[in-house]
């Protein structure tokens, strides 16, 4: 398929934090005219306060979500009743998770701010955000123990078909991200065979893990386009097939079936 009908493909970047960015979101929002619609996740108190000050200034194109990150799980005790208070007023739970790459907070606060939030997006009937960085064993139990997989959004998912299929029983969501489309992504796209189109979801994860051609950049909503052709190019499908199929899982999943925010 050529450039020129790509132009015209609609897709929506599902994890894009556009609040810890340093560029103004209104020029990152005027430069994506292909994203209908996008999700700011929070990464704590601060941020998800950002990501809805940012929906309520771009309501028909800005979605916000609210949690605490991993890496700042450790704050949890300090920071939960504030991310609670938000919860009714967004589109999900997250961005929450286990990081044991990187270990920024005790492990034993990250299931424990995990746990938490689970059973806040239970109790408030929201999907979950979750970042599973060397975890996907305890980030796997702690979703079938909650019986929460319908409802779990697994963000930059990078596993391998074996942690894919285990998690595709749980009934989870797949977002793709850059590594997808990386030269080195050759894991994450074995995996990616293995999910149907309709259980995935694309992202940038701005202004992290920009795709080829813009590797090192900082990355942008409207390069979410190249995670959804390198998909198109994993499950052999056209690129508008991926855009439609990812769009209505978007909506599922964040917007309750909705057209528009
Ligand atoms: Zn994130």
């Amino acid at each position: 398929m050529g450039a020129a009908s790509l132009a015209f493909l609609r897709w929506i970047d599902t994890h894009c934090h556009l609040q810890l960015d340093g560029r103004p979101p209104e020029e990152l929002l005027g430069r994506a005219a292909d994203v209908p619609w996008l999700v700011v996740p929070g990464i704590d108190g601060e941020s998800s306060k950002a990501a809805i000050e940012l929906a309520r200034t771009h309501p028909e194109r800005v979605v916000a979500t609210a949690g605490l990150h991993p890496h700042e799980a450790d704050q949890w005790q300090s920071q939960q009743d504030e991310i609670t208070s938000m919860i009714p007023e967004v589109a999900a739970v997250g961005e929450t998770g286990l990081d044991f790459y990187r270990n920024l907070s005790d492990p034993v606060a990250q299931e424990l701010s995990f746990v938490a939030q689970i059973q806040l997006a239970v109790e408030h009937k929201k999907p979950i955000v979750v970042h599973c960085r060397d975890a996907f064993a305890r980030v796997h139990e702690l979703i079938s123990e909650h019986d929460v997989g319908q409802s779990t959004v697994l963000h930059c998912w990078t596993g391998g078909p074996r942690w894919t299929k285990r998690f595709l029983d749980l009934g989870c969501w797949f977002s793709f991200a850059g590594p997808v489309a990386f030269e080195t992504g050759e894991t994450v796209r074995l995996g990616a065979e293995l999910v149907p189109p309709t259980r995935a979801l694309v992202e940038t994860d701005t202004p992290y893990l920009a795709p080829p051609p813009h590797r090192g950049e900082p990355n942008e909503p409207a390069w979410v386009e190249f995670v959804g052709t390198a998909l198109a190019r994993v499950w052999s499908i056209p690129a508008e097939e991926v855009a439609e199929h990812t769009t209505a899982n978007a909506r599922s999943v964040f917007l309750g079936g909705s057209e528009q925010p």
